[in-house]
């Protein structure tokens, strides 16, 4: 009798676990999970937005670096973790859609996942090392034009934001070069600085600080406006090259099945720390735009989501970009 009391004590407890926990979260640190290495844009964005929200939500929030193959080892750990809010996922425009269409991944890009929040939008630069003679992007287009043979470009990976960008150049210019494949842009651009890689079609949030130290060179925005934060910088439309457009836009997703009222609390710490100006300042200083707060809610993301899965997949198919 004393055992089936106890059973029963033990099931009455565990079927209120679920609501508990969702009340009670986030009572222990919770993991963002970075699909490329420290130090890189997408590093550094999620470093901004979390260090923030930890105000918000209580708890520790550690990043941690899960890189490879354009961000989908971490994506794909992501998928795997417990649906509780204790595991969460930034990623982007190329990790959260281009992938999809390049490889054959083990998790469904739309269906494994709860949306929880856009958080950025940012352009590329198309950057050089200092050595490189040209003196902008038309000298620049003739420059890897006479030097294809040895040119080479820095990139996160096959599939990549960076590598999306370069075969977006070769393409509008018949140029070829070289891509040489890094675990995210961070340790990529610490080589172009060095002078071991020529060229990076790099998010500005990596590169703005080291175009303005002076470390590297850049030729052109990839967007129809110039970045208020570097006004300097042309558009790559004013700068010969119409058309080039990348935007790349950040978010963070849960594990599919992650209670609603989690996903909500982390929405809410994310839309404070997008309000907050110290964090406004710091993502306008790496040329990000903040969408609109309508913009910041789940189901937002999850319709954005789906609408650029639909808009790029056709193009990146018909590209034939393939896994090395
Ligand atoms: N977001 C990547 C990084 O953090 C770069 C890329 O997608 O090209 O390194």
């Amino acid at each position: 009798m004393k055992t089936l009391l106890v059973a029963f004590a033990l099931a009455a407890n565990l079927g209120t676990i679920p609501t508990a926990s969702a009340q009670a979260y986030p009572s222990r640190p919770i993991v963002v999970v970075v699909p490329f290495a420290a130090g890189g844009p997408t590093d550094a964005l999620a470093r901004i937005v979390t260090e923030r929200m930890r105000k918000t939500l209580g708890q520790p929030i550690l990043v941690e670096n899960t890189s490879g193959a354009a961000g989908s080892i971490g994506v794909g750990r992501v998928a795997r973790a417990a649906p509780d809010g204790y595991t969460v996922g930034i990623g982007h425009w190329s990790t959260h859609v281009v992938n999809g269409a390049i490889y054959d991944l083990q998790y469904d890009l739309l269906k494994d996942f709860e949306p929880v929040a856009m958080i950025t939008i940012g352009p590329q630069l198309i950057i050089a090392k200092n050595a490189v003679p040209a003196k902008d992007l038309k000298e620049l287009i003739a420059w890897v034009k006479a030097n294809q043979d040895h040119v080479s470009a820095g990139t996160a990976g096959v599939g990549s934001a960076s590598h999306v960008g370069g075969i977006y150049f070769q393409n509008l210019t018949g140029t070829k070069f070289q891509f040489v494949p890094y675990r995210g842009t961070g340790p990529a651009i610490q080589d172009l600085m060095g002078g071991h890689i020529d060229l990076m079609f790099d998010q500005a949030a990596n590169s703005l600080p080291h175009v303005r130290g002076g470390k590297i060179k850049a030729y052109a925005v990839t967007s129809g406006t110039r970045l208020a934060a570097a006004p300097e910088i042309p558009t790559v439309d004013e700068a010969g090259l119409p058309g080039l457009h990348i935007a790349v836009w950040h978010a963070f997703w849960v594990p599919k099945g992650t209670p609603k009222d989690v996903v909500a609390k982390l929405n809410a710490a994310i839309v404070e720390a997008l309000a907050d100006p110290d964090v406004r300042q710091r993502l306008a200083d790496l040329g990000q735009e903040i969408p609109p707060r309508d913009q910041q809610t789940p189901e937002a993301l999850g319709a954005y989501h789906k609408a650029e899965v639909d808009k790029w997949w056709p193009m990146i198919k018909a590209a034939g970009i393939k896994p090395e």
